[in-house]
């Protein structure tokens, strides 16, 4: 039994995925059981609801993130060309 362990030392959660600067997926290294950050900041179960929400904000943060680079990009151009 895979998960005697996890009953007797308790889950070891290593996190799984990065969905955004807060929220994060772990998973226990011994029974599989998946974790997630919720909206308040918890550690919930990781469900397919929260897999899906998850999901959705990835792709908002890779977005964001992609934008603020190409802003970046623009405004050090902008600097190099006043200085
Ligand atoms: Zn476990």
């Amino acid at each position: 039994m895979r998960s005697i362990q996890c009953k007797v030392f308790g889950h070891d959660y290593k996190v799984s995925r990065h969905v955004t600067y807060h929220v994060k997926e772990y998973r226990c290294s011994n029974c599989k059981k998946e974790l997630t950050t919720n909206s308040r900041g918890n550690l919930t179960e990781l469900t397919p609801k929260f897999r899906e929400i998850n999901d959705v904000l990835e792709r908002i943060h890779l977005k964001r993130r992609m934008r603020l680079k190409d802003y970046n990009k623009k405004q050090s151009k902008k600097l190099l060309a006043a200085g």
